[in-house]
């Protein structure tokens, strides 16, 4: 089949009422194996009326889902969670067919969203109310943790299991209704989840799946029937879901794109840096925003670890991630995202810097047609360049050498992003002040890619993250779920104070 060839694609529609809905919007957008180039389906572009409906059985799926009691949730849960178990390989599958990603990495990336499906098992615990007794004479005061009703989750390309993961197993835990809207890239991830649900117990209309472009995203942020939404994607459209559902009256937490430094101090062992530099810069072809994408070398370690890390590149198997044996890199996920990845390399180099690996025009051997970019590390990076200040998000590694750890440090902290960042060293007084003064909200030492675990939060600062709320963790709890007060007493003449018409004080 050539690209052009589209008669014999499947159309890949949505989930609403717990069953397959197909789209009569007459909208598509394609989706690609971006290890061949060929496109292998469809994706439905959902109109008004499909928006409306989505949101429609949303909420009839939360009357019935907050009907249910603690238990019988948590055994919906547990059981989603041995499903999952049981079956991920089929999940990893899907996400290296679509995204591309090698399938050990896919896998991963399930077993992080898995861990927040654990944690939320045990949403009892985190959905407790408070309680005080006889605030004043004969009265009690408690608290209850009630959900919010249908929320809106609305996710990137790059983890199309894990990020949707970040947000649904606690809005659900906590009693509310979902609606997913999965990037059109790699729409299927979420239909699959959508069926596991199903077999799990999940009530109709619980978990949605919404496929879609702009006009569905603006359903959801404009519904008023939608409570929240909870979106992770680049920086710019973060930006418009955190202004436009803010305006709309909901509670937003968008997280945006990212730039994340690795600072490399002189007394770091070079090879394990040259390792990890590898790992967290070219894993998933740099498609991650937790991807170091600028080493700071504190020279004078820059010409070693250069030198380390080229002969890494030159060794690493590159190919379609569903093939055996299996390589350690895909492809990129487009032509187009190829492209601009490519462009930022012609920037660098028109800016001054020095093409060390270049992977411009990379082709992957039996994979000529896919979209291939080889690993790419670039030195002498100005900092002025657009190639340093903007977000690639594709395998390229820059190299900005400073003199000291003050110049490393400054660099970070002024940068628009605050995602993710390293620091490499043996010396515990450098990076106890790395974690104390960057300006940046995942910090790691010694650890490149440092996603907190599921009983922690995950979110970065600065435009990395728009609104209060990181995603999953205790923060996770308190954004799906609102608390009421309650004052109580139960009548007694003894205790009742006659008419009174001044403000209630207590005694
Ligand atoms: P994207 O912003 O293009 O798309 C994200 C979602 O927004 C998709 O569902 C898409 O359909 C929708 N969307 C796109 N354009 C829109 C528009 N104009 N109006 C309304 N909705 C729109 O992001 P992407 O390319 O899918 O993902 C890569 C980006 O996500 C990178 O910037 C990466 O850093 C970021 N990301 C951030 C995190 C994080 O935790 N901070 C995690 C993963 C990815």
């Amino acid at each position: 089949m050539s690209i052009t060839d589209t008669t014999a694609i499947p159309t890949i529609g949505h989930w609403i009422d717990g069953a397959p809905r197909a789209s009569h919007s007459g909208r598509t957008a394609p989706v690609f194996n971006p290890a061949t180039g060929v496109q292998q389906a469809r994706v439905a572009l959902a109109d008004q009326s499909e928006i409306d409906e989505a949101i429609a059985s949303a909420q009839r799926g939360f009357e019935t889902w907050s009907t249910y009691s603690v238990a019988k949730r948590q055994a919906v849960l547990f059981s989603f969670r041995e499903l999952l178990n049981a079956r991920n390989g089929e999940l990893a599958e899907i996400i290296t067919r679509e995204h591309g990603k090698v399938l050990s990495d896919a896998m991963g990336e399930i077993a992080r969203g898995q861990e927040v499906v654990e944690l939320a098992t045990g949403f009892a615990h985190f959905t407790k109310g408070a309680f005080n007794e006889n605030v004043s004479t004969g009265i009690d005061v408690y608290s209850l943790k009630q959900p919010l009703g249908v929320v809106g989750v609305i996710s990137p390309f790059n983890f199309p299991a894990m990020v949707p993961m970040w947000f649904f197993p606690v809005a659900i835990a906590a009693g509310n209704a979902v609606v997913l809207k999965p990037s059109e890239k790699d729409p299927s991830a979420a239909l699959w989840m959508a069926e596991l649900w199903k077999e799990a117990g999940l009530p109709d209309g619980v978990f949605t799946v919404l496929q879609g472009d702009k006009l569905a995203v603006d359903g959801l942020l404009t519904d008023p029937a939608v409570q929240s939404i909870s979106f992770v994607g680049s920086t710019p459209i973060a930006k418009y879901i955190y202004e436009t559902a803010s305006q709309h009256g909901k509670r937003v937490q968008a997280l945006g794109g990212a730039k994340n430094h690795m600072l490399v101090l002189p007394d770091a062992d070079l090879d394990i840096v040259a390792d990890q530099a590898i790992n967290a810069g070219y894993g998933a072809a740099g498609e991650r925003c937790m991807a170091i994408s600028v080493v700071l070398a504190v020279e004078p370690v820059a010409d070693e670890l250069i030198e380390k890390i080229t002969e890494r590149i030159s060794a690493l198997r590159i190919g379609d991630g569903a093939s055996h044996p299996e390589p350690q890199m895909g492809p990129l996920i487009t032509a187009e995202h190829r492209a601009k990845v490519s462009g930022y390399v012609d920037i660098a180099e028109a800016d001054g810097a020095k093409i060390v690996v270049d992977g411009r025009g990379f082709t992957a051997p039996g994979c000529e047609g896919g979209f291939f970019f080889g690993p790419t590390l670039i030195d002498e990076v100005p900092t002025t360049s657009r190639a340093y200040t903007e977000e690639i998000f594709g395998p390229v590694l820059e190299i900005v050498r400073v003199k000291s750890y003050d110049e490393g440090a400054a660099l970070i902290n002024s940068g628009q992003f605050g995602n993710g960042t390293a620091i490499f060293t043996n010396d515990g007084g450098a990076a106890r002040r790395f974690q104390n003064e960057i300006q940046v909200g995942m910090i790691g030492i010694n650890v490149p890619i440092p996603v907190p675990v599921a009983y922690h939060s995950f979110g970065g600062w600065k435009q990395s993250l728009f609104g209060d709320s990181k995603a999953y963790g205790v923060q996770g709890f308190e954004f799906f779920t609102r608390e009421k007060a309650i004052t109580s007493r139960w009548l007694d003449p003894a205790t009742h104070g006659g008419i009174d018409l001044g403000f209630p004080q207590n005694d």
